[in-house]
């Protein structure tokens, strides 16, 4: 058995990154600096660190860790999951075209949008599940960026990452993949063939609910170095504090992934067999349409889940107002349960006609399950589900 960090389990590389390296005083946990600025030695002779803007030594240890668990070059943390997904978009110039899924994080089709109408590149939505029509796509017009996200925010649709990268490749199309619902512990989309990976490290990452973050991992030095240079530009780099949070939740990714995960999976099992349930979308599922591709692709199936009840809007409303352990909040992958209504919350920005073509529907809501004990959220969510057929739907005759 060795254990040299090709060879080291994700797991044991997120517990050790940056450990007992501290200069000072060999601290165990690496210290967190906080200063904005550093001193030079004399005129002309700076040192490793200058300003906090352009480089910090807390984050640098957290982009070290992310970007070993990812298997990249190197990455620049962020100071939101956003502020990563619009340092890609420098990749691209006012002529160049991005081809983004259609049933992306709404918050990311905003960002696309309001900067294509700007000039800033332009855009073109596409279901990328289907690679026969993304092969056509590609041909049509080489895109300069193909953004994936697998699994897709809210509805769990999965691409096939390798098989997409595979079919960009010939065009120069830098791929890029939303790695937020798997995290590197569960999905590796570098080795699948990507050359970036995005992070809102405010969920599963930092994991705790109190950071808001994100990363940009990228595969070789010089695109790296490209992303670097432009977050030094922009000033969009991660606060050191939260930088410090977030190697700090790190950690402890791969077991609270394993629980989640393991939650998931029963939950989304009760879903599928409640009569108030009209349809579930969790990969974990041999009903998943993608069940396959997400045992080959991925390591878990992860701790979000989506599902559509019957009954319209009076049981939307009633499971939410019945639930005792899901919060209705918009975030996701902290430690604690929350259900979302993705057309008024998470995806309230995307205009209702892309909403449709999507299929986040009205009935569609949005688990994201937390460390909470297995039986007390089956038990939470099955007498809510009862309420809402034996009471809600009954008494409004629907
Ligand atoms: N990507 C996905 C898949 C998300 O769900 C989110 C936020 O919910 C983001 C990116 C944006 O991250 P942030 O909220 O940290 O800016």
């Amino acid at each position: 058995m060795t254990t040299s960090p090709e060879t080291l389990q994700p797991e044991t590389l997120a517990c050790h990154a940056g450990v007992g390296q501290d200069p000072a005083y060999g601290s165990i946990a690496p210290p967190l600096y906080l200063s904005s600025n550093y001193t030079y030695a004399a005129l002309q002779s700076k040192g490793a660190y200058e300003y906090t803007r352009l480089a910090n030594p807390t984050r640098d240890t957290a982009a070290g860790a992310i970007a070993e668990l990812e298997g990249g070059a190197g990455a620049v943390v962020t100071a939101s999951g956003m502020a990563a997904m619009d340092l890609l978009s420098y990749a691209a110039r006012p002529s160049d075209l991005i081809l983004a899924p259609q049933d992306c994080y709404g918050g990311t089709y905003r960002l696309l949008t309001q900067k294509a109408s700007q000039g800033y590149f332009r855009v073109r939505f596409i279901d990328p599940t289907d690679l026969d029509a993304l092969a056509g796509v590609l041909a049509q017009e080489p895109p300069k960026l193909l953004l994936l996200e697998s699994p897709s925010n809210p509805l769990l649709r999965l691409t096939d990452i390798k098989e997409a990268c595979r079919i960009a490749k010939p065009y120069n199309t830098l791929c890029a993949v939303d790695n937020t619902f798997m995290s590197p512990l569960l999905q590796q989309p570098l080795a699948l063939g990507a050359d970036v990976v995005i992070h809102s490290t405010t969920k599963y990452l930092n994991g705790h609910s109190d950071v808001v973050g994100g990363a940009l991992v990228s595969a070789t030095t010089s695109l790296h170095q490209f992303f670097t240079d432009w977050a030094g530009v922009l000033g969009n780099t991660g606060a050191p504090f939260d930088s410090y949070l977030t190697l700090r939740g790190l950690r402890t990714l791969g077991v609270r992934i394993r629980q989640q995960q393991q939650s998931a999976q029963q939950l989304a099992e009760l879903l599928t067999q409640h009569p108030a349930v009209l349809q579930v979308n969790y990969p974990g599922l041999p009903s998943h349409p993608q069940h396959g591709l997400a045992c080959r692709q991925q390591a878990g199936f992860g701790a979000m889940l989506s599902f559509e009840l019957q009954g319209g809007d009076v049981a939307v409303r009633c499971l939410i107002h019945s639930l005792k352990l899901f919060s209705l909040a918009g975030s996701l992958g902290g430690f604690e349960s929350l259900i979302a209504h993705p057309a008024s919350m998470t995806h309230a920005t995307m205009d209702p006609a892309a909403r449709q073509a999507a299929g986040i529907s009205d009935q569609l809501l949005r688990l994201s399950i937390g460390l909470e004990a297995t039986d007390d959220l089956l038990a939470d969510l099955r007498a809510a589900l009862d309420t809402v057929q034996t009471q809600c739907l009954m008494s409004s005759g629907a």
